[in-house]
């Protein structure tokens, strides 16, 4: 840590618990103390002592276009001229939503919230209140944010700090979320077989991203589909992290399984606070004030959020897939030479510029096989690539980003530092 960086952490931990506004950001796991970041430019982030990164965080997924991208910029000084919140409805409202409801299959009319939290949250109070059922099934190391139904057996910080079940959440809402491991079909038989009538929704990350990166096998969306429309269910899939990155069409088009809800954040937002769910028209408007389903937000709507999120989304085609595409194969086939080279055990998962890195010669497909991944040894590797210059989430547990702006050379230089890096590996 530079010494600017530490004077501030210093202080930070006597302003706010743990320093941090949000756990993974206190580095814990990799025993880095947190780096102050002052600026960024494309696929580069520099600190508050001028050292340059290349990006692999991108502000955990939005920044899919790079930092400061031109357009993204400009629209919001254009919009910020005028001002920054009114309360009322805005035209870039009505523009974000006719794009979102135009590329995401499942979703026919949307409403925006401030973060993905409120996005999974509020969609499940509606799918409780449409269907008049209580309880949910979630998945094992998915995360969906930090709503109480929602914490229980989940991904991202909560599985990078070992806190699985967090005090704070009640029994008797406990007791209405059904976890199961994910991609285990069997499991999810079995708790429908229990369960069915009962059930609201099922909840999903279509590829999961919160226990590093974990593709959905053997047509498991497929079968959650099947089984949520045998039982009368809802199928949400949480798309906060893979919409809009895992393709053109979000994991929905990409796998072709139709929810009947969808939660976005990050990507939509292009790094400024946004949230929205969506879904089938008929759920939708149970939503007051067309229905009696309360759900509301101060900002939500935001002309700024809308704005940075429309000049995002405005910036992607099915080309710039390709590209992230074309890069990410590049770096997974230096990554798996250079351990191959070293003998470091590695598992490697892709889901289009998703991608996550697992030191274990298992196949990854759930929280147990994830865990099997050597943490001591991540660690060891996260502060020999920060050391070179390449910024990585600091968590076994989370997935690295690719942008439409990641150049061909910073893919090398990153191939380099891996291969660096994976010289001091023990065997
Ligand atoms: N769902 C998923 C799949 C996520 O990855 C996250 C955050 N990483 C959330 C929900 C929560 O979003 P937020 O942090 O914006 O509340």
């Amino acid at each position: 840590m530079t010494n600017r960086s530490k004077q501030l952490f210093d202080e930070a931990v006597e302003l706010m618990p743990g320093g941090v506004n949000s756990p993974v950001r206190a580095f814990n796991s990799v025993n880095v103390d947190p780096i102050y970041m002052e600026e960024g430019k494309g696929s580069k982030i520099t600190d508050i002592e001028g050292n340059e990164y290349i990006d692999y965080v991108l502000s955990w997924g939005p920044l899919i276009v790079g930092h400061a991208h031109e357009q993204v910029m400009e629209t919001l000084q254009h919009v910020m001229k005028k001002g920054t919140s009114f309360g009322t409805n805005v035209e870039y409202e009505n523009k974000l939503a006719k794009l979102l409801i135009d590329r995401v299959p499942s979703i026919e009319m949307v409403r925006f919230v401030n973060s993905g939290t409120e996005a999974t949250m509020s969609a499940l109070r509606l799918a409780r209140g449409f269907t008049k059922r209580s309880k949910i099934l979630k998945f094992e190391g998915n995360y969906h944010g930090h709503a109480d139904s929602l914490l229980i057996k989940a991904g991202s910080g909560v599985a990078t700090l070992g806190l699985p079940d967090s005090p704070g959440v009640p029994e008797s809402i406990a007791k209405n979320t059904i976890t199961v491991p994910y991609n285990d079909q069997e499991s999810v038989k079995y708790a429908f077989e229990h369960y069915g009538d009962d059930i609201a929704a099922v909840i999903v990350e279509p590829v999961s991203g919160n226990m590093g990166v974990v593709p959905p096998v053997n047509d498991f969306l497929q079968y959650l589909r099947d089984m949520t429309n045998d039982y009368g269910s809802l199928l949400i899939f949480d798309e906060v992290m893979t919409g809009f990155r895992v393709g053109y069409n979000c994991a929905q088009g990409h796998f072709n399984v139709t929810p009947d809800l969808t939660c976005l954040a990050k990507v939509i937002g292009g790094g400024l606070p946004v949230g929205a769910y969506g879904g089938r028209r008929d759920i939708m408007e149970m939503i007051a004030p067309a229905g009696d389903i309360y759900q509301a937000g101060t900002l939500s709507g935001n002309p700024l959020a809308m704005a940075a999120g429309y000049a995002t989304l405005s910036e992607l085609t099915p080309e710039s897939y390709d590209e992230m595409n074309r890069k990410a194969d590049r770096l997974v086939a230096g990554i798996e030479e250079a351990a191959q080279a070293n003998e470091v055990p590695l598992c490697v998962n892709r889901a289009g510029s998703m991608l996550g890195f697992f030191f274990t010669n298992e196949n990854v497909v759930d929280f147990d096989s994830a865990k099997t991944s050597d943490l001591e040894w991540f660690a060891e590797y996260y502060r020999h690539m920060i050391e070179q210059g390449i910024f990585l989430p600091p968590s076994q547990f989370e997935g690295m980003f690719l942008s439409t702006v990641h150049s061909d050379e910073d893919i090398e230089q990153t191939i380099q530092a891996i291969q660096s890096a994976f010289k001091h590996y023990k065997k």
